[in-house]
């Protein structure tokens, strides 16, 4: 059985977005790293670290980064809305999972977890 989130919380507290998944584990997202990983086609060519900050547009001021809303896609993926327009990373469940910054999933990197994805 895939592990799939059962519980999805945008506003965590402290800038980060939980997920509980269906077998009880808990991650744990900031959103900053949340962005940096995300897997849409123009996050990947231009990297974490280019100053996309504010988008092509100088906003007013800066607001701080974070996820207006999410939505499901599918049974498979989340794709999260950002504050600054940005919505076209999809996040598969999988991918989620593989990111959880917890010590423990950082500590069991390895196996299991590497079956062959289907596209
Ligand atoms: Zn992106
Ligand atoms: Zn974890």
């Amino acid at each position: 059985m895939p592990i799939v989130p059962t519980k999805i919380k945008l506003a965590a507290g402290n800038n980060t977005l939980s997920i509980v998944w269906s077998d009880g584990h808990l991650s744990v997202y900031p959103y900053r790293y949340l962005r940096d990983k995300c897997p849409c086609a123009t996050c990947a060519q231009s990297g974490p670290s280019s100053p996309m900050e504010a988008g092509p547009f100088p906003i007013l001021g800066q607001k701080p980064l974070r996820p207006e809303r999410a939505e499901l896609v599918g049974r498979y993926a989340l794709q999260i809305y950002w504050n600054d327009g940005h919505s076209s990373g999809i996040y598969s469940f999988p991918y989620l999972r593989e990111l959880c910054p917890c010590a423990e999933c950082a500590g069991s990197q390895a196996g299991e977890e590497a079956a062959p994805r289907a596209s």
